[in-house]
């Protein structure tokens, strides 16, 4: 069956076949292959070509949305693959507990979230999405079903999480949940008038905050540079009053624009005016988990702003000490250039190691930039900042990428031979033909 599957950043396009997996003692579907190659898919929210297959089958693991047993004394969750995180939370936040580490939207697979080895606000304390996965079990497309964990097949379990799905199909995982109070996030939200000022207070604030994030105006130049709002917060305790009510459904942006609404006019003007939405240099407050860790997910299909060109997102993650003078001038390199971002996220990782072979997240500062896709001067400005992040000796993240070079990703990722030894012969995607050949 041909549909598009498009990946988040609508680009680049894909022509693709598709096929449904919907139980997991399903074979694999070697029937559909026909001398093509197959990926697995979640539920697309990776920006660029890694959950796309041009040319060749996605496996669509959306079917596989079960839970197949819980435990609300250990908090470990077993499921199937496809099951969303927001199905998980809706299980298990009543009976006290939370995903240990969480992406930026609620609306990912279990799979994907493991095949991208996925961070949170919560890395300096709890790692990545993989730390917290204790088994899965992997189909082949030769038929063989291995479970894997830290000690079992433990070779098959590092290369697949952050394998970027190219070993074999997960079919389940087992989870290991951390414990809550209530669905509450007892906040901070302080202004920071510079990047200095980012960097003083997510160092004040790695000792006592399990989450810290801060949203950063793109636009701004000269020593406002760097400027924007830093959330901290921490499960709220037993016994907090004055609670908010849940938030309601989100909406859906209804209609593929046939231009993109975003500018540079109007970045200028959201950056200033969600800057200063806040006048107090700090404000606390008790809120719901969902507007903490989601906001993005109150208006379902955004991307569909971008208009029928797409963006780009750019991440990279600079490590050491000289990744704060190398986020400092990617920050005026996009300053300078009037393309820009709504969405503009930049935080420090801490130094818990990521159990995948090819996990993008190491110590250092982490920016996440979106771009429209305005052709050349977006690819030129991409280009002149991947300048920056080689020679500072960091990387950029695959679940984001659609365009970096090929030796950048081979250089920053010295391990990708070794999952290219494990890949699955019949499997294959847009992005490792891109960056392996
Ligand atoms: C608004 C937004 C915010 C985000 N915030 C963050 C963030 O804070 N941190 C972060 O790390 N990421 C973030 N992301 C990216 C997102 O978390 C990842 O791209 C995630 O992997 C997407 O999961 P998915 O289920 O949509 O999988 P897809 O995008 O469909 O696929 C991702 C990868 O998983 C593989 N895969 C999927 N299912 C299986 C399976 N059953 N077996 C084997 N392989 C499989 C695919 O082959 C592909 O390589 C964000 C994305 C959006 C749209």
């Amino acid at each position: 069956m041909k549909r598009r599957y498009p990946s988040w950043g609508r680009y680049p396009r894909a022509e693709q076949e598709v096929v449904r997996v919907g139980w997991r003692t399903d074979s694999f579907p070697q029937y559909a292959l026909d001398g093509k190659t197959a990926l697995p898919r979640g539920n697309g929210r990776s920006y660029g070509d890694s959950c796309l297959n041009d040319g060749g089958l996605l496996i669509d693991a959306r079917g596989l949305d079960r839970f197949i047993a819980f435990d609300p004394a250990t908090g470990i969750l077993r499921c199937e693959a496809g099951v969303l995180l927001v199905d998980i939370l809706a299980l298990t936040v009543p009976r006290g507990w939370f995903i240990a580490a969480t992406p930026g939207t609620q609306l990912v697979t279990v799979g994907g979230a493991i095949a991208n080895d996925v961070h949170g606000k919560a890395h300096h304390r709890d790692g990545t999405f993989g730390r917290h996965v204790r088994r899965f079990e992997l189909l082949r497309s030769g038929g063989t079903r291995r479970v894997c964990s830290p000690t079992e097949n433990s070779d098959w379990y590092r290369a697949t999480i952050g394998g970027l799905g190219l070993t074999g199909l997960i079919l389940w995982a087992e989870l290991a949940l951390k414990p809550i109070a209530n669905p509450y996030i007892a906040m901070e939200s302080i202004r920071c008038e510079s990047l200095d000022a980012f960097f003083a207070v997510s160092a004040e604030s790695d000792q006592d905050y399990e989450y810290t994030v801060a949203w950063i105006d793109c636009t701004a130049r000269g020593p406002s540079l760097g400027r924007g709002l830093f959330a901290r917060g921490n499960h709220a305790p037993e016994g907090t009053t004055n609670t908010p009510r849940p938030p309601g459904r989100g909406f859906t942006f209804p209609v593929e624009l046939p231009v993109s609404l975003v500018n540079g006019l109007t970045l200028r003007a959201f950056n200033r005016l969600y800057y200063n939405r806040q006048r107090e240099a700090r404000t606390q407050s008790i809120v719901h988990y969902q507007p903490f860790f989601y906001p993005l997910d109150a208006l379902l299909e955004w991307n569909r702003i971008y208009g029928p060109r797409g963006f780009f997102q750019y991440q990279c993650v600079l490590p050491g000490a000289d990744g704060r003078t190398a986020v400092r001038e990617i920050l005026e390199r996009i300053a300078a250039s009037g393309e820009g971002s709504f969405l503009a996220v930049i935080k420090v990782f801490g130094n818990l190691e990521s159990p995948g072979l090819l996990s993008f997240p190491r110590a250092g500062v982490t920016l996440a930039v979106d771009f429209p896709n305005r052709g050349k001067p977006t690819l030129a400005l991409m280009e002149g900042l991947d300048e920056v992040v080689r020679a500072a000796g960091g990387r950029l993240y695959p679940a984001k990428d659609a365009r970096m070079r090929g030796e950048d990703f081979r250089r920053a990722y010295p391990a990708w031979e070794q999952l290219e030894a494990l890949r699955d012969p019949a499997i294959s995607s847009s992005f490792w033909r891109r960056v392996t050949r």
